[in-house]
């Protein structure tokens, strides 16, 4: 579903990716790991062209989004992506937060939104929130939000940059419930998270990425007991 062929980004004098090349299948979940500053969110904001990459192709479904010709605004409405800080309008109830888009963007009428987004709070589990403000929501509850408000979208892809990363320890549990849940639906996903044991065991692949390269793509079971690189010994030895 999704083939990105030699990515290079650089910024500056700072070559961030190094010629990242991979595929990812559809219903395919992605786990990226690897230390800070390896090029893990650039890498994953390149996948929605919200950092265009210096060279190298990215093709999606057929079509190369790279290609300056791609209307990308409306490619990216097939993509969702949720960030570590939430980013929901402070202004707007819940369930108003979850409309906006399918209102606005895709032209669904004001009760199918509403009928759509209330189906999403449930899967969620947060179906009596819908009339609240975000103020008034654990950090727990607002990504969960966050999250279901990207999927009223109806994307085909995922991608969440350390989703659970601002979280109190015990509000990660539900996040990554809500995720494991989408990958068990069969989303195509990739997930930059620190979560190991999560990520070994919803992720079908890890990728590892070192220093702008993706050092070792692998099956779970496989990396987390015999990584091949030196790197990635050393990088779980710190994080197990
Ligand atoms: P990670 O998510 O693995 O921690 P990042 O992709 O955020 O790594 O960053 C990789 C490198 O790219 C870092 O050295 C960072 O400073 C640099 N970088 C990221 N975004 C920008 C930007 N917009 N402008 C300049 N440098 C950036
Ligand atoms: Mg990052």
């Amino acid at each position: 579903m999704i083939n990105v062929e030699n990515i290079t980004k650089t910024f500056g004098k700072n070559e961030v990716l190094k010629g990242i090349s991979t595929t990812v299948e559809r219903g395919e979940v992605v786990a990226v790991i690897g230390p800070s500053g390896s090029g893990k969110s650039t890498f994953l904001r390149c996948l929605n062209l919200l950092e265009t990459p210096t060279g190298g192709r990215i093709t999606i479904d057929g079509t190369e989004i790279t290609d300056p010709k791609t209307d990308i605004v409306r490619f990216r409405q097939r993509i969702g992506m949720v960030f570590q800080h939430f980013h929901l309008f402070p202004h707007m109830s819940v369930i108003d937060n979850i409309m906006f888009a399918p209102v606005k963007v895709k032209g669904l009428s004001r009760e199918e939104a509403r009928g759509k987004g209330m189906a999403l709070l449930e899967r969620v589990g947060l179906k009596e929130k819908a009339d609240e403000f975000p103020s008034r929501l654990s950090g727990g509850q607002k990504q969960r939000i966050a999250i279901a408000r990207s999927l009223a979208m109806d994307p085909e892809i995922m991608l969440f940059d350390e989703p659970t990363s601002a979280l109190d320890p015990e509000m990660v549990k539900e996040v990554l419930e809500v995720l494991r849940g989408l990958a068990d639906s069969g989303m195509t996903m990739l997930i930059v998270t620190h979560e190991m044991k999560f990520a070994r065991e919803a992720a079908d692949t890890i990728y590892f990425l070192d220093d702008g390269k993706l050092i070792e793509q692998a099956a779970p079971e496989q990396f987390f007991t015999a990584p091949k690189s030196e790197r990635a010994r050393r990088f779980l030895e710190r994080v197990l």
